[in-house]
């Protein structure tokens, strides 16, 4: 049984131009006060369409077509989640002025379905919302009113136990706390309601998760007001935390074109978080720096359980030690799987979007944040491996199976080395990291 967590990440309110795919016409229909839809029609045949209300944007894309000069047909890359409007209308009829739904209205002028608007009034970033005129923040709704006692007694427990790790873990715990009652758990596409157990083995099973969640948080924009610019903190390691300056990304789902098949089907949290069904998620709207938010998140969540699983295996904790290193066998995976989907994004912009490849890469801060959160994870991987190989009695079923699923990601991983490694720093010395890593001002 796999238990997914999706956390609903916080969007914030910046708006910010994407270089990828170029815009060619934007149609729109005020459907009311409240409604708005927005097809914009992009390079290469692509449409994107928006559906802005005042609490969310429903998002669609996929190819157009026009036939005999003003035919004009939408094929969703969605089979369920595709717009009704527009889509199932039988004919519609496009021209430079609207969008409608017979010939005798299109001669007319009246009646149209959408009409024509200046691009330059619809290029905010993805998940900009032109009704509330803001980026969707879900997560600031998700977190009110949370007053059940044994959330609070969770979070305690939690906050003691991260002290006895890291005293920055603990911080970001105290500050940024998403436990459990607080994100939404599926088991397949069920949702599921957090339980209240509060026994320690019970909660053993989530210290991973709930620092992942919290370093969601902790992951945060900020805008300087010294430099006048937003700037996207990463906790790249305990104690360890960096500013890096918020560009212009693309989607991360654009990149799919490039990727095997074989792939997308295997590998487990690509439809997660960066497949074309997963419209919402931070790692898909921003790009690398979404990317790098779940990357980051999985490596503190990785750090705390193997941390947590050689304290407790040096006190001959036998359940307990098991609970930590399955907890440690669901996560070093993501080592994998995000290094993957980080190379792919950058092999397509280096390809497709080279104005946007170049700013990732005179991104310093960017690079230096990926340069040590991967060595960070790398050994924490390393160290996993190290532990099952030198104590074979902790390889049981459940590690083995964990064990066994990520073959693909290291044979494609290998093929995508060159361009990871070319994103590195290389001059990481000690002066550059204590300058650009906030080591002390993590809060
Ligand atoms: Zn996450």
């Amino acid at each position: 049984m796999k238990v997914v967590l999706i956390l609903l990440i916080p969007l914030f309110s910046i708006a910010q131009s994407s270089y990828y795919p170029e815009t060619q016409k934007v149609y729109t229909y005020h459907a009311n006060v409240n409604v708005t839809y927005i097809l914009k029609l992009l390079d290469s045949s692509y449409y994107e369409f928006f559906k802005c209300n005042k609490s969310k944007v429903e998002y669609d894309f996929g190819n157009y077509r026009i036939y005999d000069k003003d035919e004009f047909y939408l094929e969703s890359a969605y089979i369920k989640d595709r717009f009704n409007f527009l889509i199932y209308e039988d004919k519609l009829l496009i021209n430079e002025r609207g969008i409608y739904p017979s010939q005798l209205a299109k001669i007319r002028n009246k009646n149209e379905l959408m009409k024509i608007a200046a691009n330059s009034d619809y290029d905010k970033a993805y998940d900009f919302n032109y009704i509330t005129d803001t980026i969707c923040n879900e997560l600031s709704e998700f977190r009110l009113g949370r007053t059940n006692p044994s959330i609070n007694k969770a979070k305690e427990l939690f906050i003691k136990q991260a002290m006895e790790i890291s005293p920055d873990y603990a911080d970001i715990l105290k500050k940024y706390y998403c436990g459990p009652g607080y994100y939404t758990s599926y088991i397949g596409d069920q949702k599921i309601k957090w339980d209240n157990d509060l026994s320690e083995t019970s909660l053993n099973k989530l210290s991973g998760t709930v620092l992942h969640e919290s370093v969601h948080g902790f992951n945060r924009l900020e805008y300087d007001t010294v430099s006048r610019q937003w700037l996207h903190w990463f906790c790249i390691g305990p104690g360890k935390n960096i500013k890096v300056k918020y560009y212009k990304y693309y989607h991360s789902r654009h990149f799919y074109p490039i990727i095997p098949k074989i792939v997308k089907d295997s590998v487990f949290r690509y439809q997660t978080y960066v497949g074309i069904k997963a419209k919402t998620m931070g790692s898909n709207v921003r790009g690398i720096l979404g990317l790098m938010n779940e990357y980051t998140a999985y490596m503190n969540d990785a750090r705390i359980s193997l941390d947590l699983f050689n304290k407790a295996y040096k006190k001959n904790d036998t359940i307990n030690s098991k609970v930590f290193l399955h907890a440690v066998s669901d996560v070093y995976s993501a080592y994998y799987q995000f290094n993957l989907f980080i190379a792919y994004y950058l092999k397509y912009g280096k390809e497709k979007v080279k104005k946007s490849y170049e700013a990732a890469f005179e991104n310093k801060n960017l690079r230096i944040a990926y340069t040590v959160a991967t060595k960070e994870f790398k050994s924490i991987v390393d160290e996993f491996y190290a532990i099952i190989e030198a104590q074979p009695e902790l390889k049981d079923r459940y590690v083995a199976y964990r064990l066994s699923e990520i073959n693909v990601e290291k044979e494609y991983l290998e093929k995508e080395k060159s361009i990871l490694e070319e994103f590195k720093v290389t001059d990481l010395t000690p002066e550059i990291y204590v300058r650009n890593v906030d080591v002390a001002k993590s809060k």
